[in-house]
């Protein structure tokens, strides 16, 4: 799970950075609004956090902007400002959810994944796919209740095909979403590890169609 983390608070950015990473997020930060839009760019994340006292633009007229272009995903709103106005405006323009800074780390990641839990599960913090199941909570994938063993890479290509289960996923897609996570991957790596993970879900009612020259995508065999 890809997180944008844009704050410019550098002490708040690296706790929130080590607090989430420790709980298998994945975070990058920007530390203004112009940078942000700039990774925005590219596609590959699932959830921002924005700060809303930027140095370069104030973090509402950013949401406003976001919004405006259709960027659909979740915003939580972090900040400084208390007052019901600035709270009232968020919600209106957009964020999902809202956080007064100082605030406790433990609420901020339960609402994180509350957020998520609303915006890729349902109602659940399960993703399922036949006997593949997401867990968004605790950022594990379990095939018939028992954890699949993956690497790092694997664990995230085959995330990125159950979070956006029933679309087909491009290699653009993948590589975004990986090198976010540090890795520069190349078409031929992205189907190396399609491979990969054809093996570990072989024995399940799961398989991953390729449609040439699209892309990937992760169904459930029984409904063919
Ligand atoms: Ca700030």
């Amino acid at each position: 799970m890809n997180i944008l983390l844009i704050e410019d608070d550098d002490v708040l950015a690296d706790g929130l950075t080590h607090t989430l990473s420790d709980s298998g997020y994945c975070v990058t930060v920007a530390k203004t609004g112009t940078y942000a839009e700039h990774l925005l760019k590219a596609e590959g994340f699932d959830l921002i956090v924005l700060d809303l006292g930027l140095p370069d633009m104030d973090g509402l007229q950013l949401l406003r902007k976001l919004r405006s272009q259709k960027l659909s995903l979740p915003i939580m709103i972090l900040t400084a400002r208390d007052d019901l106005n600035d709270r009232i405006e968020g919600i209106s323009q957009g964020a999902d959810d809202y956080m007064t800074k100082p605030f406790e780390l433990r609420e901020l990641e339960a609402r994180l994944h509350a957020l998520i839990r609303r915006c890729y599960g349902g109602f659940s913090h399960i993703i399922e796919v036949g006997s593949l199941q997401l867990d968004t909570s605790s950022q594990k994938i379990l095939a018939k209740g028992e954890l699949l063993s993956l690497s790092a890479r694997e664990y995230a290509v085959l995330e990125l095909l159950l979070m956006q289960n029933g679309k087909v996923i491009s290699k653009d897609k993948f590589a975004q979403h990986l090198s976010l996570q540090g890795d520069a991957l190349t078409d031929n790596a992205i189907e190396v590890y399609i491979h990969r993970i054809r093996k570990h879900i072989a024995p399940y009612d799961v398989g991953i169609r390729t449609f040439r020259g699209l892309g990937y995508l992760l169904e459930n065999k029984l409904n063919d």
